[in-house]
């Protein structure tokens, strides 16, 4: 599908799609946008640590609520990888599943297509729409895996 602002260069067409959604980009809006694209995954410690860098007075509380008002528009997700808090990310990559190993703490991800089955299944067996973003899949990575056996 044709994106419709692909004619302009990303900085111009992300101002924009902010300004469409009524959403005044200020320069904390567009430091903390900016560290969670560059970040990848990010917790809000690890974005305010970020920011920081160019903008040190920011505090935590301030780097929450830009997060916030950043997700209640789309333009950040967040996931849970373990028992803690959230930890987001831009909503721009495609929407993917968490595989978090239980062995080694790695994150890596997956299609969602990689969960079609079990969601349709949901689906049709109790009419439940699932969401497999909000949380993290946990288990044990392929080299953890591969280790474990080798010893066993
Ligand atoms: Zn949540
Ligand atoms: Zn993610
Ligand atoms: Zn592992």
């Amino acid at each position: 599908m044709l994106r419709p602002l692909s004619r302009y260069n990303n900085k111009v067409a992300e101002k924009n799609e902010i300004r469409n959604l009524g959403l005044r980009l200020t320069p904390q809006r567009e430091l903390v946008l900016n560290a969670v694209r560059e970040l990848g995954h990010a917790t809000p410690e690890e974005v305010a640590e970020k920011v920081r860098q160019v903008h040190p007075g920011i505090n935590l509380s301030t780097v929450y609520r830009n997060l916030e008002t950043l997700e209640n528009v789309g333009l950040v997700l967040h996931t849970h990888l373990g028992h803690g808090g959230a930890t987001y990310h831009a909503s721009e990559e495609l929407t993917h599943l968490h595989l978090v190993c239980s062995v080694c703490g790695s994150i890596g991800d997956a299609p969602i297509t990689a969960a079609a089955s079990f969601v349709q299944g949901l689906l049709d067996d109790y009419g439940f729409h699932t969401d497999v973003t909000h949380f993290a899949i946990t288990g044990t990575c392929e080299n953890c895996s591969e280790t474990i056996n080798k010893i066993s």
